[in-house]
């Protein structure tokens, strides 16, 4: 188990689905919380898996330690939203 890999939440993109907090079996997220993910245990994160990142709809976890090259695969970048998702930055 990592003590130099967990995951961390993006709370500016996190909508509170629960997906993460539900497909983790590592006691990495406190489940008493789900939907909301909180993580408490990131000592049992799996080194080097991607498996919430990977589910998460909108991009929002990102990893301690990643030297991988990895991005969340749904992810909006931070730099492109404005306003909490509802009106993205615009080049005018
Ligand atoms: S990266 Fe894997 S082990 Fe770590 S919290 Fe996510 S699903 Fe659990
Ligand atoms: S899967 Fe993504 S959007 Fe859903 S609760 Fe987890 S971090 Fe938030």
């Amino acid at each position: 188990m990592a003590k130099t890999w967990y995951p961390v939440i993006d709370y500016m993109i996190c909508k509170n689905c629960g997906t993460c907090v539900n497909f983790c079996s590592h006691g990495v997220y406190d489940k008493t919380n789900a939907p909301s993910p909180a993580v408490v245990y990131p000592d049992g994160c799996v080194d080097h898996c991607h498996g919430c990142g990977n589910h998460c709809p909108l991009g929002a976890i990102v990893y301690i330690g990643d030297d991988t090259g990895w991005s969340p695969p749904h992810g909006i970048k931070s730099d492109e939203i404005d306003c909490a998702l509802c009106c993205r930055k615009s080049s005018s």
